[in-house]
């Protein structure tokens, strides 16, 4: 095992892409997987925290912490005759994408898939431009390896939820946590279709199954360190098109509704103010038409037929009146998706004096038909404010990451984010919505857990007791 302890490698990583920064103590390289049950063993002896990380371009601060970040230097990938894959968690997905080549995929490709590894993604319970059509990571997760605390590293499979309530104790107290309470983890669940926040409850038990590789999918590194993957994979699609209209943020609701109607893979909102800010507008340019401040990206996929007939059909109902540009060459649609997938990586070096683009309410997530009522809370919520921000994301999940200029140096800015979150945060709850889609809580929300999940945070919290008794795992993130 590699040890780091040179300042300018912990500086490097005392940082993800959050707000908050915590200068670890140091970093271990686990190049096996008994080094990763020994990093465990060793740090619980000395009472030292552990983060396991994979690319740290985590948002709301799950990958930084103050003992040891623990990454891993192991990059095998297999791919079955099933078409299952089995990798490291420590291989980037666009490694894995390479490996699949062109016939097979795993459909869920953040906008940072050129970065961020399997590991992080399962996680974090990562999504992509595609859900709609797709899901999340936990749509694909079939089984996985990894090591808890106080054990060696061990396979963690689907098992008959009987053999579960019958097993050795920690499964059995677990299957009993959550069969026990079924209808109250059904009622609290988010009615979304994408949601990374608090354990994901609702999906351990189904089919018979106690379906344990559910629990560690969005459990961001606090129950356990994860040293394999195994995802299910797709055929890929023989043929897309792109559909391109504009809208403004009050119109959204009606231009999305018209497209999803028509079942698509992707849709997704593309604020333009972005790309003007960072001196990028040559990047967005060729698809815009008209000075409305958005534009909607709507793609359609399939594995039969032709991209041209649903072309036809979309275009035929006019829907929402929208007049969009058409594309349906994988080369020009892979370009205009190259171009929206940099908006966060653009944003991120937006400054208007001290002050920055911040996370907290972007990633909330309603209903989808619920879209335009949080497009209405968003626009209330920072006109009353008088803050400037940006708006983009998932606009068919109703999946929005909105950011207002703040500066984080400030108390009474930080305040300001303070009470936006606390009033976002209610009223997407009322909605049936989420604090978080996708990005999941990290430290920046775990405060806030316990009122998503009024009646099952304690469920939450035995669970976390219950794998990682002394605390030593992500300590402050996500059931802090
Ligand atoms: C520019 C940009 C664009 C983004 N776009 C998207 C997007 O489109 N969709 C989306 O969902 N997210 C997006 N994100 C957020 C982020 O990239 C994803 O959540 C990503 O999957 C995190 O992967 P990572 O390897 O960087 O994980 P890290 O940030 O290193 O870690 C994430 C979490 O996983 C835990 N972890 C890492 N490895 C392990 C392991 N082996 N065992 C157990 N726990 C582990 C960490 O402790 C942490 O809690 C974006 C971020 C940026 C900066």
């Amino acid at each position: 095992m590699r040890v780091l302890r040179r300042a300018s490698e912990l500086e490097e990583l005392s940082r993800d892409a959050g707000l908050i920064r915590l200068t670890p103590l140091m970093a271990l390289v686990a190049q096996s997987e008994s080094e990763v049950a020994e990093s465990l063993r060793d740090a619980g002896a000395r009472k030292i925290s552990v983060t396991p990380r994979g690319g740290g371009t985590s948002i709301p601060s799950q990958s930084v912490g103050r003992g040891a970040i623990l990454l891993q230097d192991m990059k095998r990938v297999e791919v079955a005759a099933s078409g299952d894959v089995r990798c490291h968690p420590g291989l980037v997905k666009a490694e894995l994408n390479k490996a699949l080549g062109q016939d097979r995929w795993m459909p869920i490709d953040p906008s940072s898939y050129a970065t961020c590894t399997v590991g992080g993604m399962v996680a974090n319970n990562s999504s992509g431009l595609r859900t709609p059509k797709y899901g999340s990571v936990i749509d694909y997760v079939r089984g996985l390896r990894g090591v808890v605390p106080g054990e060696d590293a061990k396979a963690l499979l689907p098992m008959a939820l009987d053999e579960a309530l019958g097993g050795e104790p920690r499964t059995r107290k677990a299957a009993f946590l959550i069969v026990e309470n079924q209808s109250k983890i059904a009622e609290e669940r988010p009615k979304v279709t994408k949601n990374s926040s608090g354990y994901r409850l609702e999906r351990v038990v189904h089919d018979g199954l106690f379906d344990l590789p559910k629990l560690f999918v969005g459990s961001e590194g606090t129950l356990g360190v994860l040293t394999e993957v195994t995802f299910a994979t797709r055929r890929r699609p023989r043929w897309r098109s792109l559909f391109i209209a504009e809208s403004s943020l009050e119109e959204l609701d009606r231009v999305v509704s018209a497209f999803r109607e028509h079942s698509p893979a992707a849709l997704e909102l593309v604020d333009k103010s972005v790309f003007r800010m960072m001196n990028r507008w040559d990047r967005v340019a060729k698809y815009s038409r008209s000075d409305s401040p958005y534009m909607v990206f709507c793609e359609f996929d399939g594995e039969e037929g032709d991209g041209a007939s649903k072309a036809e059909e979309v275009a035929m109902s006019r829907a929402g009146g929208y007049d969009p540009i058409v594309m349906q060459s994988a080369a020009e649609i892979q370009g205009a998706w190259d171009a929206r997938n940099e908006t966060l990586t653009l944003a991120q070096e937006i400054r208007k004096g001290p002050k920055i683009l911040v996370p907290g309410v972007e990633d909330l997530v309603v209903p989808p038909e619920r879209l335009g009522d949080l497009v209405r809370l968003l626009i209330d919520q920072f006109g009353k404010r008088g803050l400037d921000y940006i708006s983009y994301g998932h606009a068919g999940d109703a999946n929005l990451h909105a950011r207002p200029f703040l500066d984080p140096s400030q108390p009474k800015d930080m305040a300001t984010l303070d009470g936006l979150m606390e009033e976002c945060f209610e009223a997407v709850w009322k909605m049936g919505g989420s604090m978080t889609g996708e990005h999941g809580d990290g430290m920046l929300r775990a405060k806030y857990l316990e009122r998503q999940y009024p009646g099952t945070f304690w469920i939450m919290r035995e669970l976390k007791t219950l794998f990682d008794p002394k605390g030593i795992l992500n300590p402050g993130v996500k059931v802090a």
